[in-house]
């Protein structure tokens, strides 16, 4: 069995850890970085894989990449993706702020493999982290045991995971059988698996970007599909963007949101709910009005939009999927059937579940993070674990965005050169080994 000993294991080689790899890069001792492994459950970097359409921009500036807003000179920026790919001066003609996801999925895959001293292993889907005991009888714990599918182990005493979020699937819709459902984490890949003669009928449970541009893509790939959208809200709106509340997205916002009142935090993630969530970009908003304005104007009508209905159930009848649907405003509940469903629903709120397993593992009841993001464990651990991008609670609503990890990438590496000084505690699990 492959067995691999690291000082920092960071999981998942999305930009979160790969801001992290370049921040260990610049600016922590060279031996640090060389003792540095990502590990990817997927052959390679891509961005927003599920929802990698050709025509889809990033909603942030290409100034908050990886790295520029800690380190403008850096050899890591997008700019200088752009110049050593020889494209700078089409970026430039281009006139836009906000890049393509593919050239920010092509930028990150372009940083993967210039990283210098840090290794990114590919394929090595994590499946459990436990703490590797000192066996003192102290609870002492120096470091972690980290499984991965393949049946291999990495032992690390530092940990950062950035796996994104779990995707969120109403309960309602948990039966409704894989062929007949697509999440938007799954969309671009699985599209092409869907039969046009037989995805006539289609349902887009949710009303943000994600189900937006997923029921586009359905209306134009499919020509003889009839789309429905289905969701809770009133209808579709477009995100917030004021300059005035873009501004709470700075890096240096996060002290002032760590540091406000629970009352005060509350009210700032709801004020600024529709700037980053149930909105659609002004384009595509525009884009879907104008295609059912259109389609009223020639009778060919393939786009519906339901609104303020929750799913109530969803079973399989006669080869259909048949949703039941309450409506909000007079409690009644109709059945309608589709051939596929695509669930534009978002990812779950709680911790992913590979974080809940190690506080499990740990002992740990309530998982908390400081504002380096350095997960709350017991006192006798000198291994450490940081969570990158599943802390809006404590950090605020730029924690899952672009916008902050180059500053928060240099804040857990002062914090990890900080905890390496502690003295190492070895582990007695001779499984681990
Ligand atoms: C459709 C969509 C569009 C978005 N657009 C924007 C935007 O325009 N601007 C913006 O700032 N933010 C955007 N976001 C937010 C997005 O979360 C961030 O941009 C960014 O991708 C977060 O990076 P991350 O590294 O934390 O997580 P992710 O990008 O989710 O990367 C996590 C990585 O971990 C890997 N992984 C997961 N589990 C394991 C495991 N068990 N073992 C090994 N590897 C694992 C995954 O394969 C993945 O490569 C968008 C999100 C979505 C869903």
């Amino acid at each position: 069995m492959r067995y691999q000993e690291v000082e920092l294991l960071a999981i998942g080689a999305g930009p979160s850890n790969l801001a992290l790899a370049v921040a260990v890069e610049e600016l922590a001792p060279a031996e640090l970085a060389r003792n540095t492994l990502i590990v990817e459950q997927r052959d390679d970097v891509v961005w927003q894989r599920g929802m990698l359409m050709p025509w889809t921009q990033s909603q942030v500036s290409f100034l908050k990449d990886l790295v520029t807003l800690r380190n403008p000179r850096s050899a890591y920026s997008f700019v200088n993706f752009l110049h050593a790919t020889g494209r700078l001066d089409q970026f430039i003609n281009l006139g836009c702020f906000t890049p393509y996801r593919m050239e920010i999925s092509d930028y990150l895959r372009w940083v993967a493999r210039t990283l210098r001293d840090a290794r990114i292993e590919y394929g090595r889907r994590c499946v459990a982290v436990r703490p590797n005991h000192t066996g003192n009888g102290d609870g002492g714990v120096g470091e972690w045991i980290v499984e991965f599918a393949d049946g291999s182990r990495v032992v690390s005493r530092h940990l950062v995971i950035g796996a994104g979020r779990d995707p969120h699937i109403p309960a309602a819709l948990a039966g409704v059988p894989r062929d007949r459902m697509i999440h938007s984490t799954e969309f671009a890949v699985r599209m092409g698996e869907l039969d046009p003669d037989r995805a006539r009928r289609i349902a887009v449970i949710g009303g943000a970007q994600s189900a937006a541009e997923m029921l586009w893509t359905a209306h134009q790939a499919f020509p003889a599909a009839h789309c429905t959208m289905v969701m809770r809200s009133i209808g579709l709106n477009a995100y917030e963007i004021s300059k005035f509340t873009n501004e709470l997205f700075y890096p240096s916002f996060v002290d002032e949101f760590h540091n406000a009142l629970p009352d005060a935090r509350e009210q700032l993630l709801r004020e600024m709910h529709r700037t980053n969530y149930s909105g659609l970009s002004p384009d595509m908003l525009d884009t879907l009005y104008r295609q059912m304005y259109v389609d009223r104007l020639t009778g060919t009508e393939r786009i519906q939009m339901v609104t303020m209905v929750d799913v109530a159930d969803a079973r399989m009848e006669d080869g259909d999927v048949v949703l039941t649907l309450l409506d909000r405003k007079t409690g009644a509940r109709t059945e309608h059937r589709y051939d596929v469903v695509l669930l534009g629903t978002g990812f779950v709120k709680q911790m992913p579940g590979i974080v809940q397993d190690l506080a499990a593992a740990a002992g740990v009841d309530e998982i908390s993070v400081d504002r380096h993001y350095r997960m709350g464990l017991p006192a006798s651990y000198t291994a450490t674990c940081h969570l990158q991008g599943v802390n809006e609670a404590t950090h605020g609503i730029a924690d899952s965005l672009l916008s902050v990890l180059a500053i928060r990438a240099e804040e857990i590496v002062a914090d990890l050169l900080t905890h390496r000084r502690a003295p190492r505690l070895v582990g007695s699990a001779q499984s681990a080994r």
